[in-house]
């Protein structure tokens, strides 16, 4: 176990997705495990909402579709993700967070990593029970006030989840690319499961048995 999240450390390029529902804890596990791999976190969800305070119109034509609890269209996103991965510190890897959430995000993504010479090394997902989430988004929203997070916006946001973004999980899963960990539990917990995933995917035969898959 020790020596298994001292292994993804490592200083060779880390191109990982992070895939779960909403309120699973992504963000904070992006940042805690793209600081252990020293690559950027790229979160979609944060580049909107940075566009959004901005008043950019990137922003303004976003907002529409976040206080809805519906997907930016694809185009949109496409072209914002194409443009952030072309950023010289993305050159040496990254962690996706939020993105893709389709299957046409998806193929994009191969096309640009593809052009670039390069493919994806993993997606971790980050499972917890629809309950759950819920719950931890409605406590969210009233702790920071935001309007978007009203229970009809989180249960559409989970529900087009389920749609489009569930079946990611297995599509990546048969082509051999996938890792789950239960999103459920403390911080600290969920970071050491998902240190031990991240080693497994990127050093095969390093973590495997500790990754706890759901
Ligand atoms: P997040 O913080 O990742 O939950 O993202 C907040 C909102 O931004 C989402 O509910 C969507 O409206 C939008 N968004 C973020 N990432 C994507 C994406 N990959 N595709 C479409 N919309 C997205």
């Amino acid at each position: 176990m020790t020596d298994t999240t001292a292994s993804t450390g490592t200083a060779r390029p880390a191109r990982v997705v992070l895939l779960g529902p909403p309120g699973a804890g992504k963000g904070t596990q992006a940042a805690l495990l793209a600081e252990h791999l020293g690559v950027p976190a790229i979160s979609t969800g944060d580049i909107f909402r940075a566009n959004v305070a901005g008043g950019t119109p990137l922003g303004v034509e976003a907002k529409r579709y976040m206080d809805a609890g519906e997907y930016v269209p694809d185009e949109v996103t496409n072209r914002m993700v194409v443009d952030r991965l072309a950023e010289g510190d993305a050159a040496r890897g990254f962690l996706l967070d939020g993105y893709p959430r389709t299957t046409a995000q998806v193929r994009t993504l191969d096309e640009a990593l593809a052009s670039a010479g390069t493919h994806l090394d993993g997606v971790l997902e980050i499972t917890a029970d629809t309950d759950v989430v819920v719950e931890r988004l409605l406590n969210r929203a009233a702790e920071q006030g935001r309007s978007d997070d009203t229970e009809e916006v989180v249960r559409r946001r989970l529900e087009v989840y389920a749609e489009q973004t569930a079946p990611l999980a297995a599509a990546y899963g048969s082509r051999g690319l996938l890792v789950s960990v239960d999103g459920v539990g403390p911080v600290g917990e969920v970071q050491r499961r998902a240190l031990a995933a991240l080693a497994s995917l990127l050093e095969p035969g390093a973590g495997a048995s500790a990754a706890g898959g759901a």
